[in-house]
């Protein structure tokens, strides 16, 4: 959402033939033969070498010829805003490094080449905009952002109101009368107060964003433990070992970066690996710590032999 607001105030300056041309000739290729910069697969797109969005605002690049290299879908989605030098020789999922791409560093060489072969646009948006129009932009975009909080919160109340009445079991006031209660309140401000450097459960949901398709009532949040560098939560044993849910929504938040980690865990995984997992009898819960730092980001490590990692679900950030 909020990155469709800053793209869709980025001018594409389209490229002439002659200049994809001269552009594939630094990059070693030609038209005939274009592949991924970045791992030599074959190319389905044009990344933006320097990101045109960094904390949720333009960095100033546009979309020309002097910023994009073929890439592939794979190298695309994991560099997503990181520079692409550390992106290509560090560790994140799918990189270039993880992959073991050959001739790494013949790779980089070229792209460091690409980067000195012309001058990159650089645009002062604010400044061009004016500042009331930039205000406006992004007033329209807290509205929104407002809005669509909103409406995901009046349709999980009707969901659940429509369930409770339509059960033929029983409503159960433990189950449902929290829920019913948490989705009274349309505001994350409504809410326990925050400590410093933590969201809540309500913010983290809204900055998942509407598409991550996430409700209170689906999803498990913890802020990081700061003092031991993991997220701790306790899921429901039923909700694992019944089977009645096929996936959990973790949301994971790092105050230290500000990011946001979402993953979405198939309880048959869980149910696979309890012995390896710490199963809390006397809280009927599965309790779980997960490393917040690489290497083995997401790994469970209580008890310490667990071995159990979790980082294949994490969902692609909106
Ligand atoms: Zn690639």
């Amino acid at each position: 959402m909020t990155n469709s607001f800053v793209n869709s105030i980025i001018p594409l300056f389209y490229p002439t033939e002659g200049e994809i041309e001269e552009a594939l000739l630094v990059l070693g290729m030609s038209l005939s033969n274009v592949t991924c910069a970045y791992c030599g697969d074959t190319a389905s797109e044009w990344d933006h070498l320097r990101p045109l969005v960094k904390n949720k605002r333009p960095t100033g690049y546009v979309s020309e010829i002097a910023n994009l290299v073929p890439a592939c879908g794979k190298c695309n989605q994991s560099k997503g805003g990181s520079y692409w030098r550390d992106w290509m020789l560090g560790s994140a999922v799918r990189s270039p490094r993880t992959r073991e791409v050959p001739d790494l560093e013949t790779r980089v060489q070229k792209l460091v080449a690409y980067e000195s072969w012309r001058e990159p646009r650089r645009v002062d948006f604010e400044n061009l905009a004016g500042e009331e129009l930039w205000a406006k932009h992004w007033r329209n975009h807290s509205r929104l952002l407002e809005l669509m909080f909103e409406c995901q919160q009046t349709a999980e109340e009707i969901r659940l109101v429509v369930k409770a009445a339509s059960s033929s079991e029983p409503v159960r006031d433990v189950e449902v009368a929290p829920l019913l209660r948490e989705g009274h309140a349309t505001r994350p401000t409504a809410y326990s107060p925050k400590k410093a450097g933590a969201v809540d459960k309500r913010e983290a949901i809204r900055r998942a964003g509407l598409h991550a398709n996430l409700i209170v009532a689906n999803t498990h949040f913890a802020n990081i433990n700061v003092a031991k560098d993991v997220w701790w939560l306790d899921i429901p044993l039923g909700k694992v070992t019944s089977g009645d849910q096929h996936e959990l929504e973790l949301l994971l938040y790092d105050a230290r970066s500000d990011d946001l980690h979402h993953l979405r865990i198939p309880t048959a995984y869980l149910r696979s690996n309890l012995a390896a997992l710490n199963v809390r009898q006397d809280k009927k819960c599965v309790h779980l710590e997960l490393k917040a730092d690489d290497p083995h980001r997401f790994r469970n490590v209580v008890p310490i032999s667990s071995g159990v990692d979790f980082a294949q679900f994490e969902q692609e950030p909106s």
